[in-house]
C-alpha cells in the first residue's frame, strides 16, 4: 500500500513546479555538477544544462542570481555563454566595427572573426539585431558633452618645464561614447584630408584635440575633430613648427 503512494508522489513532485522552487540550492548545484560529470566538461553552458539537466536553467538563474554564478558555486568554469557577456562588451565590439566601417554595420557583417560576437548573440541579448543597434546608439548619445564637465573634482592640472600650470575643466582622455558622438558629427571622415573608411578599406580614424590638451585645450566636441591615422601622426609637430 506504501508502495504506489511514494510513486505518486514522485511523479507529482517531478511535475509540480512548487516542487522545483522548493528544492533545496544543494540539489540544484549538484545537478548541474553531474551534468557536467556527465559531458566530462570543466563548464555547462545554459543550453547543455537544458538539454541534460534536471531544472529549467531558469530555476537556477533565478536561484542564485546569474549562470554565471551558477558556475562559480559549483566549482566549475566560466561558461563561454553568450547569455553571459555584458551590454557594454557587445557595445564596444559594436563601437569598433562601427568605426571601423566607418557606418552603421549590416547584420552579415556581424560574425567573426571580423566582429568578436555573432550576430545571433546580439539577438539573443537584444531581441533583434535592429534593437540592439538603437540600444547602442541611445547608449552612446547618451550622456553629451554636458557629462564630460561634471567631474569638477576632476580638474586637473598639468605641470610644463616652466612650472607654469594650466588648469582644465576636463580630463585628458576622450572617452570612448564621446570618441564615437564626433565621429558621427564628422561623418567618419578626416577633417584634413577627406579620407574615409566608407569609401576606402583600412583607414583608421582617430578623434583629437584641435588645441592640444597640454596648451590649454578641453576635451569638448568643439575642440575635438577626426582625423585618419596620418594626419593624426603628421599634426602634433605642425602645431608645435607653428606655434
Ligand atoms: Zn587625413
Amino acid at each position: 500500500m506504501a508502495m504506489p503512494q511514494t510513486d505518486i508522489n514522485k511523479t507529482f513532485n517531478f511535475v509540480l513546479d512548487e516542487y522545483k522552487r522548493n528544492t533545496p540550492d544543494s540539489e540544484l548545484i549538484d545537478d548541474v555538477k553531474n551534468v557536467a560529470a556527465k559531458l566530462d566538461k570543466k563548464s555547462v553552458t545554459i543550453a547543455e544544462y537544458e538539454q541534460n539537466g534536471k531544472f529549467h536553467p531558469c530555476t537556477l538563474q533565478r536561484r542564485f542570481g546569474s549562470w554565471f554564478k551558477v558556475l562559480e558555486i559549483c566549482g566549475l568554469e566560466p561558461s563561454r555563454s553568450k547569455l553571459n557577456i555584458s551590454k557594454e562588451e557587445l557595445f564596444s565590439n559594436l563601437e569598433r566595427i562601427w568605426i571601423s566601417l566607418g557606418r552603421q554595420p549590416r547584420y552579415n557583417e556581424i560574425k567573426k572573426p571580423f566582429s568578436k560576437y555573432s550576430a545571433g548573440t546580439y539577438e539573443n541579448k537584444f531581441g533583434s539585431f535592429h534593437e540592439a543597434l538603437e540600444s547602442f546608439v541611445a547608449y552612446m548619445s547618451n550622456g553629451s558633452e554636458s557629462s564630460q564637465n561634471d567631474s569638477s573634482e576632476n580638474v586637473s592640472f598639468i605641470e610644463n618645464k616652466t612650472a607654469s600650470k594650466i588648469a582644465h575643466k576636463t580630463k585628458r582622455e576622450i572617452s570612448d561614447r564621446l570618441r564615437f558622438q564626433i565621429l558621427m558629427r564628422d561623418g567618419f571622415t578626416c577633417k584634413t584630408c577627406g579620407r574615409s573608411p566608407i569609401n576606402e578599406k583600412g583607414v583608421k580614424l582617430h578623434v583629437d584635440h584641435i588645441v592640444p590638451w597640454s596648451k590649454g585645450g578641453e576635451t569638448i566636441p568643439d575642440n575635438l575633430e577626426t582625423k585618419c591615422e596620418q594626419c593624426n601622426l603628421g599634426k602634433g609637430n605642425a602645431f608645435v613648427d607653428k606655434k
